[in-house]
């Protein structure tokens, strides 16, 4: 179990985004298994809009804050 690819694949916790078209936050993933990666190309599911690179990490971050606001704030 030693290979440098590994690292690629510790961050497998990628959040859907929603997408700005129809609200629906359930991803496709095309290009590469890391949607971060260059080359690699995400869309909605439900409605096949495509996100931008710079757009997609963008949302992936504003849903990351959410996602840990939530946790927090779930008492
Ligand atoms: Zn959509």
């Amino acid at each position: 179990m030693a290979t440098g690819s590994e690292d690629s694949l510790t961050r497998t916790d990628i959040l859907p985004v929603k997408c700005p078209q129809c609200g629906e936050a359930q991803n496709t993933l095309d290009g590469a298994q890391d949607p971060l990666s260059p080359g690699a190309s995400v869309g909605c599911m439900v409605c096949n809009y495509v996100f931008g690179a710079e757009e997609y990490r963008r949302l992936l971050a504003e849903r990351q804050r959410e996602f840990e606001g939530l946790q927090i704030g779930e008492l």
